[in-house]
């Protein structure tokens, strides 16, 4: 089935000549559906009541809506240093696209910086992950570090890290477990490494970020707070935004925790990978199709 574009959807409900209290109820509808939670569906509709007052056509709607939701999204560079190391640790749950996003930020560094990286296999918990990992590193040409499954994930990482010390390899990627036994398993298993690294990088550019799936809705917001909670989350990459156009957990994400968003995953390709860019994500959001 075609599913209509939340912008298709807002253009097609002012439409009509006045803004009536239905509309106003269908368009806090709409905002909730494409994931947009219910505290930033009311601000927006609020907003919306006072500010377009007569000015009812849909040409002044979308783009105060554009407006209040841009002041909402928080983004960031991920920069790299070429003077210390730079660690960037991918968190999130399995199935989100945390690998393939991993291998997209190698290649995307070779590209634009021509940094070199290595992918470190820390998601020991699944002999799968482990091999996902290799088959990337050697399409991509980038080593990969790696011990048994079951091995301790900190010494993998521990492992990771000296490799590219020793290597001059400034930027080294880690992969890390998105589910195990128990979620206190997991929480504690992610400080472990935290740990390690915060150790062994001293002054380097160490960041962690979390990924999210676009198309899994509110359950992305508590996917974030549980890894936040965890190991204090610096960024987040939005995955899989080409297969729909909902991503408006994006909004709950910045506005509850403040998190930036700092890239974007368009498709299964190495180079389908951009920083987050506020306007194109809006431009996805507020679509037609
Ligand atoms: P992980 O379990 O979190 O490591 O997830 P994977 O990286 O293995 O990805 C799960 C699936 O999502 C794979 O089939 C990927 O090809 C797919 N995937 C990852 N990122 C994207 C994206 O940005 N767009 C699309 N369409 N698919 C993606």
């Amino acid at each position: 089935m075609k599913t209509i574009g939340l912008g298709a959807a807002i253009r097609n409900l002012f439409s009509g000549s006045k803004i009536t209290e239905e509309i106003l109820e269908d368009l806090e509808d709409m905002l909730i559906e494409g994931d947009i939670n219910v505290r930033a569906a009311m601000n927006i509709v609020e907003q919306i009541e006072k500010k377009a007052g007569n000015a009812n056509e849909r040409d002044t709607v979308i783009p105060l809506i554009r407006e209040m939701l841009s002041r909402d999204i928080l983004t960031e560079e991920l920069s790299v240093s070429s003077d210390t190391i730079n660690l960037f640790m991918l968190l999130g749950v399995n199935g989100v696209g945390k690998t393939t996003s991993l291998a997209k930020l190698s290649r995307y560094y070779t590209e634009t910086r021509n940094m070199e990286s290595l992918l470190v296999a820390a998601d020991t918990f699944r002999a799968a992950a482990i091999d996902q990992l290799e088959e990337h590193g050697k399409k991509l040409n980038v080593r990969v570090i790696r011990q048994n499954p079951g091995a301790d994930p900190g010494a993998v990482v521990y492992d990771g890290i000296e490799s590219a010390k020793n290597n001059g390899i400034p930027l080294v990627l880690v992969d890390t477990a998105g589910r195990m036994h128990t979620k206190s398993n997991l929480v504690r298993e992610l400080q472990k490494i935290d740990k390690v690294i915060r150790g062994r990088i001293e002054n380097g550019n160490y960041k962690k970020l979390l990924v999210i799936d676009a198309t899994t809705g509110q359950n992305g917001l508590r996917q974030a707070e549980m890894f936040h909670e965890a190991v204090e989350l610096d960024g987040i990459v939005l995955a899989k935004y080409d297969s729909a156009s909902k991503g408006g957990v994006v909004i709950s994400i910045c506005k509850e925790l403040g998190i930036p968003f700092v890239f974007m995953g368009t498709g299964e390709k190495y180079s389908d990978i951009e920083p987050f860019d506020k306007e194109h994500f809006l431009d996805i959001l507020l679509s037609d199709g």
